[in-house]
């Protein structure tokens, strides 16, 4: 920019001091005729008509005049005498522009170049009386010879004027480019760029947007890292959480078919570890289904649908009922109508989860409380009067393969996915969902739809 810039300038002033010296010689050699017109009139106050035409007077009065060259001519047009050139008395000179005008008006004024001397001159030719003509000329300067007169004047001019004004630029830039390069420097420091001069304002305005929006956009991206680490994270810990309640099935079938296989075992005791390799199986590829029915969720993309809820909540603890009755525990229920937008199955997960947990980490003889209520604000309250969770558990329930207790889990055949899913399908519903227990004497989970 710097370069462009003292580029420019160069060539402005040259180009300026090219255009003011030909207007200058123009007008100056313009005055130069004028003048010389005046002079030629001036001088022909001096010519005496009572001398007559003769060669000699022809003379006498050029040098009388400084050299102008004087020339006489008849009426007709032809040359009688010349202070300069004898050689064109004679010939006729109605062709001279000059002469002609003289001859037609009385008086006539031209400038060209002279054939007789080969330089450029201004004629004057003024009619007498009798019709004869005096003409008066005098050298002229070319514009062409007076610009080259003035040419090395010129170049000096030029080349001191260059000087000045690239020095001058040189500073101009200097002292513009100096409060643009603070601010830049300034934009690497400060969090805010200030300015003292207000044609910079509108810049260092931008320049601020710019940074906040670049900020903006670095959080954002640090955000979306943490968020993509995270998810990253999650998946590790579920791969592995997968892969441990897996195994723990397969060692114990391992186990028990290499007993079984090496056939030492009594009738009975082989029975016994069939049975076991049964339930292990059944173990496994229940958690086969959990595994996929919680995947299911994320990429579910069954219609939505008005889904009674009474419904749903009625046949969830008339099917669970007879596993309850087992363990002698009462379910009490009372529902009103709540209808949502949802699916079936989504809604007889979160019911259907939180009832056999209620049912699961129940003590014998317990109790539960189903409370569906419509309204403005509906709710679903499910309420047990089981084992309870311990505040320090509490917030980790509705994590991915979380188990407060692992051996008593082992009984309850719960791999810690049921209320995850219950969770994520309560956050893409919108629905709230909250716990609260107290160890020993039962836990309540309530659903604001
Ligand atoms: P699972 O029951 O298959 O282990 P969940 O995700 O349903 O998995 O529950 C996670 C953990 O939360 C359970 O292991 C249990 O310890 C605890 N929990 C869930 N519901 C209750 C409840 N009603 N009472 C006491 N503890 C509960």
């Amino acid at each position: 920019m710097k370069r462009r810039i003292l580029w420019i300038t160069f060539a402005i002033t040259v180009l300026s001091i090219v255009v003011i010296v030909l207007l200058c010689n123009t007008v100056y050699y313009n005055k130069t005729v004028n003048d010389t017109h005046k002079y030629l009139e001036t001088y022909m106050n001096y010519y005496d008509k009572s001398q007559g035409f003769s060669q000699q007077y022809a003379t006498e009065l050029s040098q009388k005049l400084n050299g102008a060259r004087v020339t006489f001519i008849a009426s007709d047009g032809m040359v009688v005498a010349d202070s300069h050139n004898t050689s064109i008395v004679d010939t006729t000179h109605i062709d001279r522009q000059e002469v002609y005008d003289a001859m037609k008006s009385g008086e006539g004024f031209a400038v060209r170049k002279s054939d007789t001397v080969n330089a450029d001159m201004a004629y004057y030719c003024l009619r007498q009386q009798d019709g004869s003509l005096v003409r008066i000329s005098l050298l002229l300067d070319s514009s062409f010879n007076m610009f080259v007169q003035v040419l090395p004047v010129t170049l000096w001019f030029i080349l001191v004027d260059v000087a000045i004004s690239l020095a001058f630029s040189m500073l101009m830039v200097y002292y513009v480019l100096k409060p643009v390069r603070q601010m830049t420097e300034d934009a690497m420091i400060y969090p805010q760029i200030d300015t003292v001069y207000p044609e910079l304002q509108p810049m260092a305005d931008m320049m601020n947007k710019m940074k906040s929006e670049i900020a903006l956009q670095i959080e954002q991206l640090n955000g979306e890292k943490e968020l993509v680490e995270k998810a990253q994270q999650s998946k590790d810990e579920f791969i592995a959480n997968v892969t441990h309640e897996m195994n723990t099935p397969l060692t114990s079938i391992k186990g028990y078919a290499e007993l079984i296989g090496q056939g030492k075992l009594s009738d009975e005791q082989v029975n016994k570890f069939t049975r076991q390799i049964i339930v292990q199986s059944d173990r496994l590829s229940n958690l086969i289904s959990c595994i996929i029915n919680f995947g299911k969720l994320d990429t579910d993309d069954q219609p939505y649908e008005k889904v009674n809820v009474e419904k749903v909540v009625k046949d969830s603890v008339a099917s669970l009922q007879p596993v309850a009755s087992q363990r002698n525990i009462a379910i009490s229920q009372t529902t009103e109508q709540v209808t949502v937008e949802s699916t079936v199955d989504r809604v007889s997960q979160v019911v259907g989860n939180l009832i056999t947990n209620a049912i699961k980490y129940n003590k014998d003889n317990g109790s539960i409380t189903v409370c569906l209520k419509g309204g403005t604000n509906p709710s679903l309250t499910v309420s047990d009067s089981g084992i309870g969770i311990s505040s320090e558990n509490l917030p980790r329930i509705f994590d991915r393969f979380f188990t407060v207790d692992r051996s008593h889990n082992a009984q309850n055949h719960g791999f810690g996915l049921g209320l995850a899913a219950v969770k994520r399908i309560c956050n893409k519903q919108g629905w709230k969902l909250s716990v609260t227990s107290t160890p020993d004497v039962g836990t309540t989970f309530v659903v604001e739809f």
